[in-house]
């Protein structure tokens, strides 16, 4: 909806009161209602949009040097109005035109913003947590409204004869208004925030002055600091680029504010990583791996957030500076040799992109082997934050395999809690076991617990627990480590009895027993097609059934994940290994003979099945059946 303020003038010259889109006013509304235990961040949030227009302009005066012949050097200022209440944001950036406006500050480009929304409204109201959504989802400018009840913007677009005046109350419509020129700045843009009364405490320079130095210090264009109306500027931040000094001028402090800004999160970098690299490409790196789990690390779209700078002119935000499985670092390369003016495309393809690109990996991945050799509880943390993803490197990436498996730490049915190596693993093989054994799910805790282990506990072989859901793709691509193939437990014949026993583990079931043979033919018979075939397992001592899949089929798991993705038609039938020595297996075998009526035995058939899908976190095959099924044998065993 439209209205039309002034009817009687030019098209062009009239205010404008537009609704925001509904997404807009949704926001607005948590934003004020919910989040406001956290209001400094707005201040990170509006200086953090000056200093992205200036480096949006200092890219294009490469092309068009005139942009940028008034309005002097690049700089944010900030002053501050105790008597009027109010706290302007001003930069001489690139600013914004009309219809620019309406774009950037009317409704929400960004395609994360429903699950924003969603997450915002439903669980994370915390500090912390609305903090990372802010920055996280690029609606930054909307903070504005947690501490004034009007912002007004006033912007001339860098070049442009006209200027305009965006304002509103942030309830659900906003104004926009030709701006004079002689009100307007030569360049950029200016907001004006009048404070609501729970904040007019920002209208003290202390306060917004500390809270610059503690959020926004690092930020890459200076910053001035204006009293009161009429005072001097004062410079508060310097914008020398953190990432151009040497290590030994960066405080801690100053990585983790650089950090937070690139990131959008509000946590503490788990590792910092600050290089300059020499030699044939010379470019500087100050890279990132997060505290915490970016909360869009498994997109699909898997984008990066890094900033690729020729020279000190940002040159791009979203070049392929890393491989998908690093898509978790954030960083900043800063190349000398790279050609200023040419297309992001064009920079992608080059020889030098590229030569960065790989030391970049290399790096990262050097620095986190070290890490997990010299700090390995840090290290821990970081395995368990993007583990998973670093491991989908094993299979797209398999010059780095190596790399990526001395650094890779597993939880094992020996070492459940994790932070096992395969060295380690390999340095423990027991005699005559010739494969790293695994056993794939989506449930760690049941993993450990599955009937498919006994029989390596018995002979105290350890088998890798892979919980991850890119596991079963890695680890069915990978040939092997240090020679010995990865064998999966549900594949095929246990293939574990060339391992001798541990001590004081139960003997093995010999041959299996005539009537035993006798009562895995009716269970296979009356489970029909369901399954491949039943017989005796080599590999469990105290469970009574598991399900493996045949020796040259898909691994189950494997098998499941990408039934769900739809990428299979129909499964693989399992075979039903059973224990031919558990007492259950016995009375049947006893009983099948002399039963004028089988349905007992033909109803433990199927609940022996059901129990084992269940174990592998399936349902049983048919509810309605298994529940009749178990009631008819409660009821005989009470009666
Ligand atoms: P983001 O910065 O992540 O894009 P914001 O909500 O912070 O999201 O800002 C929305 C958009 O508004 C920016 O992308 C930019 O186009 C525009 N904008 C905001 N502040 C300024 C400014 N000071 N100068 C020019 N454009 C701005
Ligand atoms: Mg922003």
């Amino acid at each position: 909806m439209t209205t039309e303020v002034h009817p009687n003038t030019d098209e062009a010259n009239q205010a404008k009161t537009q609704n925001f889109e509904a997404d807009v006013s949704r926001l607005l509304y948590l934003m004020v209602h919910s989040i406001y235990s956290d209001r400094d961040i707005f201040v990170r949030e509006l200086i953090s949009n000056a200093a992205d227009a200036c480096e949006k302009l200092r890219y294009e005066a490469l092309a068009k040097p005139e942009l940028i012949e008034e309005g002097g050097p690049f700089a944010i200022s900030i002053g501050v109005d105790p008597d009027e209440k109010t706290l302007t944001f001003a930069d001489n950036g690139v600013g914004m035109g009309r219809e620019e406006l309406v774009e950037a500050l009317g409704r929400i480009a960004s395609s994360g913003t429903r699950a924003f929304l969603e997450k915002l409204g439903a669980e994370d109201k915390t500090k912390e947590g609305a903090a990372n959504l802010i920055g996280q989802f690029g609606i930054g400018f909307y903070s504005a409204f947690m501490v004034a009840d009007e912002v007004v913007v006033e912007t001339r677009r860098a070049g442009a004869s006209e200027a305009w005046s965006w304002s509103s109350d942030g309830k659900g419509a906003y104004t926009i208004a030709p701006l004079p020129l002689d009100r307007a700045p030569a360049r950029g843009a200016r907001v004006i925030l009048h404070l609501n009364d729970a904040s007019t405490d920002y209208a003290e320079a202390h306060r917004i002055e500390r809270i610059v130095r503690e959020h926004s210090g690092a930020v890459a264009v200076p910053i001035d600091l204006i009293d009161k109306p009429g005072a001097e500027p004062r410079r508060i931040a310097d914008g020398a680029a953190i990432w151009a000094k040497s290590k030994s001028d960066v405080k801690p402090e100053d990585y983790t504010e650089f950090y937070r800004g690139l990131s959008g999160q509000y946590d503490e970098p788990a590792l910092t990583i600050h290089w300059r690299a020499e030699g044939r490409h010379e470019y500087t790196v100050l890279a990132f791996i997060p505290g915490s789990r970016p909360l869009d690390l498994f997109d699909p779209a898997r984008k990066g957030r890094n900033k690729l700078y020729v020279r000190r002119v940002l040159i791009s935000q979203d070049t392929d500076l890393l491989p998908g499985w690093l898509r978790f670092v954030r960083l900043v390369v800063d190349s000398a040799d790279l050609p200023l003016n040419v297309s992001r495309e064009m920079i992608q393809e080059s020889v030098v992109f590229a030569a960065i690109r790989k030391g970049v990996a290399n790096r990262i991945v050097q620095e986190l082997t070290k890490l997990a050799e010299s700090e390995p509880e840090k290290f821990a943390k970081v395995w368990e934050n993007f583990g998973a993803v670093i491991k989908e490197g094993l299979y797209e990436d398999p010059e780095r395999r190596d790399a990526l498996f001395k650094m890779a730490r597993f939880a094992t049915s020996m070492h459940p809690d994790g932070g096992r190596t395969l060295a380690d693993y390999v340095g423990a093989l027991k005699e005559n076991q010739t494969a790293i054994f695994y056993l794939t799910g989506d449930d760690s805790k049941r993993l450990a617990a599955s009937p498919q282990l006994e029989g390596f506990r018995a002979r105290g072989v350890e088998v890798l627990l892979l919980a991850d859901p890119v596991d079963a793709f890695w680890v069915s691509t990978a040939a092997g480590y240090e020679g010995k193939p990865f064998k999966s437990v549900t594949q095929g014949a246990a293939d574990i009895k060339a391992i001798p026993l541990a001590e004081g583990a139960k003997p093995e079931p010999g041959e299996t027993p005539a009537a035993v043979a006798t009562l895995f033919a009716f269970f296979k018979q009356t489970l029909g097609d369901q399954i491949e075939d039943v017989r005796a397992s080599d590999r469990l001592t105290d469970s009574v059934a598991c399900l493996v899949a045949p020796e040259f089929g898909p691994d189950r798991q494997l098998e499941k994940m990408l039934a769900s993705h739809g990428r299979m038609g129909e499964r693989t039938k399992p075979i039903l290994e059973v224990n031919a020595g558990h007492p259950l297996i016995a009375s049947l075998a006893r009983r099948l003979p002399v039963a004028a009526d089988k349905s007992l035995v033909e109803d433990s058939a199927w609940l022996v099945f059901d129990e084992a899908r269940l174990l592998e976190g399936e349902a049983p095959n048919d509810a309605t059946a298994f529940a009749a099924r178990l009631r008819r044998i409660m009821e005989k065993a009470l009666g």
